[in-house]
């Protein structure tokens, strides 16, 4: 049995005539830039994360550019983030002219270490950025407190936790600003890029609605430089569709989550994603560690038509685009989470008999 580890198709065929009647309202309507499409959505958005603000954006690596540069971070300033994570975390603390410093990461939820973070903190650090990664949100009290006594601002990376939960308070608008991706594999998935900056404070509101639009109040005024990191029209009135249907797609891929925990529970070399209490997991992936046999594990499933991941191959600190920042300290976790996580198929449009199959080729492999 062939299972994708993705299908965005079957989330999207049965919207197909409300998608449709959006997309023909928007196109009849003549404004395809920002707009009150992008407002109403903004609003709804705003609301499901828990923030006073929302801002759409292009995507969630501009939204991260807004946000580092509506914190003025810039040349001199160090930005602590994840070595475990996607490119863009880091990609966007160079783009703004500062200096990454990476992390390592708690081995049991993939997340970023606040004793790591707490190391790091040289009197050049400007903000922290945790990465609520796969869908769990990181520790986020030890992270706030630890930006608190230090003075450093805190900018959430939310592209996989949109709707995650912190000891019931939405993550996203926790710190000082948060950024969130639409990418359409995303588990709130636009029809092209899309993203969005959420913060509770109205002067950091203002200034990335500034920053969205080239720094310009008015046209042709600009106050600052900022960039084009405008919100098609056409994204958000798609996103609005599917925006209410969120809750139930995260509830989809918790139940696979608890099915795989349930049925691969037990089998020794293998090691499940650990839920920790007092969070919401959204499951944005499913993420398990095979230490030494990870890539025979992939291949094996791969063989058998079986889908699966590797989020992420090279830590974010053995990049060589990162080799100019100079010799970089070893991160035994992150490196470790590198080399052993294998994210399987939990979209919340499988079915059973998927990841039932899923789960007999991975016992299989594993001589279960
Ligand atoms: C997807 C992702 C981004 C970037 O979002 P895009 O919309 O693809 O630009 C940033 N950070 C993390 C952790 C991501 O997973």
């Amino acid at each position: 049995m062939q299972v994708p580890m993705l299908d965005v198709r079957r989330q999207n065929a049965p919207l197909e005539r409300e998608l449709r009647e959006a997309f023909d309202r928007v196109l009849r309507s003549g404004n395809y830039i920002l707009g009150a499409d992008v407002e109403r959505f903004e609003r709804d958005a705003a609301a499901v994360a828990g923030a006073r603000f929302a801002i759409g954006v292009s995507s969630g690596t501009d939204a991260l550019l807004a946000a580092f540069l509506s914190l003025g971070i810039g040349r001199g300033d160090e930005v602590i983030c994840p070595a475990f994570t996607f490119f863009a975390t880091a990609g966007c603390i160079v783009r703004v002219g500062a200096t990454p410093v990476f992390a390592d990461s708690r081995p049991g939820c993939f997340n970023i270490d606040p004793a790591s973070v707490e190391r790091l903190i040289t009197p050049r650090t400007k903000a922290i950025v945790p990465v609520h990664m796969f869908g769990q949100p990181a520790d986020i009290d030890e992270i706030l407190d630890i930006a608190r006594r230090h003075g450093l601002r805190v900018v959430e990376d939310t592209a996989q936790s949109f709707g995650a939960a912190h000891r019931g308070h939405p993550v996203g608008a926790l710190g000082d600003v948060g950024t969130v991706s639409f990418y359409p594999t995303k588990n709130l998935g636009a029809f092209g890029d899309a993203g969005l900056v959420l913060t509770n404070d109205p002067a950091l509101d203002a200034q990335v609605r500034l920053l969205r639009n080239h720094g310009a109040e008015r046209q042709y005024f600009h106050r600052t430089v900022g960039g084009n990191f405008r919100l098609d029209a056409i994204q958000a009135a798609l996103l609005a569709v599917k925006l209410p249907l969120l809750a139930g797609y995260t509830a989809g891929r918790q139940e696979n989550a608890r099915r795989y925990h349930r049925l691969l529970d037990g089998i020794p070399g293998l090691v499940l994603p650990a839920v920790l209490p007092d969070r919401t997991h959204i499951f944005h992936q499913y993420t398990v560690r095979a230490p030494g046999r990870r890539d025979e594990l992939r291949a094996f499933l791969t063989e058998r038509g079986i889908g699966s991941a590797i989020y992420y191959p090279v830590p974010l600190h053995l990049q060589e685009c990162f080799r100019d920042l100079g010799p970089q300290p070893s991160l035994p976790v992150a490196e470790a989470l590198a080399e052993q996580a294998l994210s399987l198929p939990v979209f919340p449009e499988m079915t059973e008999e998927e990841q039932g199959a899923v789960v007999e080729a991975v016992r299989e492999f594993y001589g279960r």
